[in-house]
């Protein structure tokens, strides 16, 4: 089993673009699976409860988007069968009787699946059924050797839920214009397994084969369906954001999208502002970025409102993001709904879950995003974009936490890390876990600062250097000689030189132009080369103008 099966790529029939979805991890294209028993299960929505957005692309045009994602739990093993799910491993290697479907082979379902199953439903407000039925899901494709996928259908995992999550409307320059919160809810989170994937790219004869890799068959993935309640592309964008770094905080899945291990699709449609149906809805794949899937929508929007204006009717139909030409293509018309023929696996019994069991879990779960940022800006008196942006990452969060605790300056830390220390993590493409700088010791500089050892703009080139060498904050400034000028006779000799260069400000000064004051400050610090205590020379500076 370690080389890659063949099938002959004329027999399957294939079209170039469904070549495209060769790409490792990348999501699948010629994807019936992917048709979800979602759509199908959406109970009716209450229409008045829909919220209204003005921020409409035409004014006279309403959005309505609603979301599909799968996520990778974030196992060891696979759902039925005790084969790997390691990314990236020779094709083929982690496969077994079960996961290749041979005849005979029974599924026995992983518990690790159903408790990070558990953790990513109760991260997202959703209600965990205490009985749902694992169903077959059929339809054949070369990747998926029994001829179905073990899904769930009408008794999912788990249901309901409401979730809050933050969103704001963009500039022409995608800058959050102002940040609101929004309530999205959620349908249904199910568990099931991934089918295997097609190869067309990067092996011997791809233009007379195609390759099948049965490592991913059997991986467990949670599909989260919501309802139709986005109003616009950077409300859904908000949305997957809010989704994927729920899961990674929570431990549920890396939700990676370049890993393939999260991959979401959009159902699309427009109509006239107060009408009460729908318009005709279009599905969006292959949107291997959050960025992309906002573009695919921006752009499906404008399509059928163009469609419409000129008189013209939209079909139902599955289009494809093309991320190279930026626009949308068809891939397939879907005016007969699939037929998937689900009925309960055989092969399973019901899958119960106690409320003990879902008590441990809520246990065991980490403070959520949300409830931290509530925290920070209570506790620590931050504001609102300040926490935001110390929660986008759990890791982050943590870092801050700890150098608040050795600091006891909760407003510095969360100056420092968000003005120069993150952009040193960018730089190096690490994240706060694997921080060269310890908290302890960007603490330990912010005590330096503090205690006024050395200023604010020493402690700037401290820090570059702190990420560089890795060396401790009081190394570098004895290696460097660094102090803070305090001394009184020096700072007004310094002063002395500036006023004398400055005539022209001084005058205007003199003359009531109070906010000279600053650049005199600034003259005087940029004359100690940063040096200069700026308490003092603000002291100084009002005694002798
Ligand atoms: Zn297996």
């Amino acid at each position: 089993m370690a080389q890659a099966l063949k099938t002959g790529a004329e027999a399957a029939g294939r079209s170039s673009r469904q070549k495209q979805q060769a790409g490792a991890g990348g999501p699948k294209v010629l994807d019936p699976k992917s048709n979800r028993c979602g759509a199908k299960l959406r109970r009716p929505k209450p229409k008045d409860q829909r919220p209204k957005t003005k921020d409409q692309p035409m004014s006279a045009w309403e959005t309505i988007i609603g979301l599909e994602i799968h996520a990778q739990l974030s196992t060891e093993s696979k759902i039925f069968c005790g084969c790997s799910t390691r990314f990236g491993d020779e094709p083929n290697s982690n496969t077994c009787p079960v996961c290749l479907g041979l005849p005979g082979a029974l599924p026995v379902l992983n518990r690790r699946a159903v408790e990070l199953g558990a953790r990513a439903a109760l991260a997202l407000g959703l209600h965990i059924n205490h009985q749902s039925i694992f169903a077959r899901k059929n339809y054949f494709y070369p990747d998926l050797p029994k001829g179905y996928q073990i899904s769930q259908y009408d008794q999912p995992f788990s249901a309901n839920g409401t979730l809050e999550i933050m969103t704001a409307e963009r500039d022409e320059a995608g800058h959050p214009i102002e940040w609101r919160p929004k309530t999205v809810r959620i349908t249904r989170l199910h568990l099931e397994e991934d089918a295997g994937k097609n190869v067309h790219e990067g092996l011997p004869h791809v233009d007379r084969y195609s390759y099948i890799d049965l490592n991913r068959a059997g991986v467990p993935l949670a599909e989260i369906v919501t309802e139709p309640d986005f109003r616009s592309s950077w409300e859904a964008y908000d949305y997957v954001n809010h989704v994927r770094r729920s899961l990674q905080w929570v431990g549920a899945s890396e939700a990676d999208m370049e890993k393939g291990n999260l991959r979401c699709e959009a159902n699309v449609s427009v109509r006239r502002k107060g009408d009460q149906t729908f318009g005709t809805k279009v599905e969006l794949k292959n949107l291997n970025s959050v960025r992309f899937m906002q573009r695919a929508i921006e752009f499906e929007v404008k399509r059928h409102i163009e469609i419409l204006e000129s008189g013209g009717k939209l079909r139902q139909e599955t289009r494809l993001w093309d991320d190279r030409a930026l626009e949308t293509r068809m891939m397939r018309s879907k005016e007969e709904a699939h037929d998937y023929r689900y009925f309960p696996e055989p092969d399973l019994p019901p899958l119960i879950v106690s409320p003990t069991f879902v008590d441990q879990i809520r246990k065991s779960m980490p403070e959520l995003p949300e409830q931290r940022r509530t925290r920070f800006i209570e506790q620590h008196a931050l504001s609102f974009a300040d926490a935001s942006q110390l929660v986008s990452e759990k890791s982050l969060a943590d870092y801050f936490e700890k150098v608040v605790e050795r600091s006891g300056n909760a407003r510095a830390a969360a100056n420092w890390i968000r003005s120069e220390l993150l952009r040193e993590f960018e730089a190096a493409g690490v994240s706060a876990d694997a921080s060269p700088i310890p908290p302890e010791e960007l603490a330990a500089l912010i005590k330096l600062i503090d205690d006024e050892k050395i200023s604010g703009k020493q402690g700037k080139d401290v820090l570059v250097e702190m990420f560089k060498s890795g060396k401790a904050a009081d190394v570098i400034v004895a290696e460097q000689g660094l102090v803070q000028l305090s001394d009184t006779s020096e700072i007004d000799a310094l002063i002395d030189q500036v006023i004398e260069a400055n005539p022209e400000p001084l005058a205007s000064y003199r003359d009531g132009k109070e906010a000279l004051f600053g650049f005199f400050v600034g003259q005087v610090i940029k004359a100690s080369k940063g040096k200069a205590n700026p308490k003092i020379v603000n002291e100084r500076l009002r005694a002798k103008l």
